[in-house]
């Protein structure tokens, strides 16, 4: 073996996660509302966390197999290609250490209430650190691991968009579910050829925005008109426009209910067709 690798690292918990989820299967990708319970011996080192919305959580997926170098992503899609562990999130992995990006919701002494953790009851914590400005990247270039199943995607697309936005309004739950339509007729929404135009609130905006990464210049892929009546996105490629407007309002409890039909008029145009 290389010297390299015979550091010798020995690492001690400094906390340990308390969830009601004890199956690792029970949790979802965007992770769950959790408690982590900091070691007492390490309290002082809590000053000031509260100052903090987001923190990063590094923690020990201590029953993975640490004997994986690939893997088939099968839970958000079994159809995908085979991927290098260092290229997922996978917990099987060499050293078998969890990356999650948390809100800190309330600190209780030295328990942290967060949300978005992927641990168990029982997982070992290894390191807190604090989510900063500077690490916000707004549209990195990222392959695109399109869930299967319809449920993932929106589980996903609305923890970014509570990411992004913050708020827990009406105009995030339309946002997410024209995000999802959007998705669904382009593919990847990120992408530097989608262009989005939105009418409507600021919040509806704003979420969109942080869903699309859609930047007003460099490149320019967004633009927003306000309006008090109205929620629409037009979604434009070089070969397809797809317009989405709202016939109703949405909210948290019709949100997953309600079927696209019955929340919007949805109008698809392959420009590829268009007569002159
Ligand atoms: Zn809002």
């Amino acid at each position: 073996m290389d010297a390299v690798c015979e550091t010798g690292i020995n690492l001690q918990p400094i906390g340990i996660v308390r969830s009601p989820t004890k199956d690792t299967s029970d949790v979802p990708i965007p992770g769950k509302p959790a408690e982590i319970v900091v070691d007492p011996r390490y309290s002082q080192a809590l000053c000031r966390i509260e100052t903090n919305s987001h923190l990063w959580i590094l923690s020990w997926f201590h029953l993975s197999n640490r004997e994986s170098l690939v893997s088939v992503p099968a839970r958000v899609n079994p159809y995908l290609p085979q991927y290098g562990v260092f290229s997922l999130r996978s917990p099987n992995r060499p050293n078998p250490i969890g990356l999650s990006l948390v809100r800190l919701q309330a600190v209780d002494g030295n328990v942290l209430k967060v949300t978005n953790l992927d641990a168990i009851d029982g997982t070992p914590v290894l390191d807190i650190k604090p989510y900063y400005e500077q690490d916000i990247v707004f549209s990195p270039a990222t392959p695109y691991i399109r869930p299967y199943e319809l449920s993932m995607r929106r589980d996903i697309f609305l923890k970014q968009a509570l990411t992004h936005h913050q708020e827990e309004c009406d105009d995030l739950y339309m946002a997410v579910r024209m995000a999802l339509i959007a998705d669904e007729y382009l593919g990847q929404i990120t992408l530097p050829q989608v262009f989005l135009q939105v009418s409507g609130s600021t919040c509806l905006a704003d979420t969109l925005q942080g869903l699309s990464r859609a930047r007003l210049a460099n490149p320019a892929r967004f633009r927003f008109t306000e309006s008090g009546n109205l929620a629409q996105s037009i979604w434009e490629t070089p070969g397809l426009s797809l317009r989405v407007t709202a016939k109703q309002s949405v909210n948290r409890e019709s949100f997953k209910v309600i079927s696209d039909e019955e929340l919007f008029e949805i109008v698809a145009t392959d420009q590829c067709n268009l007569g002159p």
